[in-house]
């Protein structure tokens, strides 16, 4: 059977949005992260980044840098006990017209194939009504959180957007509570 999943934008979502991460130390994440991933982790859902990086394409740092990001993320995340199953990054400058930079689809209806996820029971979280549309590309619910660009985004965005989130939450933390307990069944 497919395995439910929640997509999760990175900067602004899962660390503070501060601008290109061109250095590690950059790379700071934001409160209750860890214990939102670790909680969706044991109730089932696969936990899969999809993130926009297009710094090195535009020649602001090495591609490498990308990489080790995401391994400093998984360290991280791993001394609280959390995990992610997969983590989809577009690296193409944005006049590449690649089809993976969100609000594209291309990375979540990758993630769709390669892990056998059901978009049905699953969610995206991001801080950018991008992410939302993102989700709404790919059929998978988008929620809103307020951290990053979120709460601009909620106050300029949601009047007027064609496509809405299901819920608004204050954090990563908040979003991953109200999916357990709605959907915590979808496991
Ligand atoms: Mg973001
Ligand atoms: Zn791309």
């Amino acid at each position: 059977m497919k395995s439910p999943a929640v997509f999760l934008d990175r900067d602004g979502t899962i660390n503070e949005e501060m601008g290109y991460i061109n250095h590690l130390s950059r790379l700071v994440l934001l409160p209750g992260v860890p214990a939102a991933i670790r909680r969706l982790n044991q109730a089932g859902f696969k936990v899969v980044v999809v993130t926009n990086q297009s710094g090195a394409a535009r020649g602001y740092f090495p591609f490498e840098l990308v990489e080790e990001v995401h391994l400093l993320l998984r360290d991280l995340l791993a001394a609280e006990g959390a995990h992610l199953d997969a983590i989809y990054a577009c690296l193409h400058h944005p006049g590449a017209g690649c089809s993976c930079r969100k609000p594209k689809p291309g990375l979540v209806l990758e993630a769709l194939r390669d892990l056998d996820l059901d978009p049905d029971r699953s969610f995206l979280v991001g801080d950018r009504y991008r992410d939302i549309e993102t989700g709404a590309n790919a059929g998978v619910a988008g929620i809103l959180v307020l951290t990053g660009y979120g709460r601009g985004e909620n106050e300029y965005f949601a009047r007027t957007a064609q496509v809405q989130p299901v819920h608004v939450a204050d954090s990563l933390l908040d979003a991953a509570e109200w999916i357990l307990r709605n959907h915590g069944e979808n496991r």
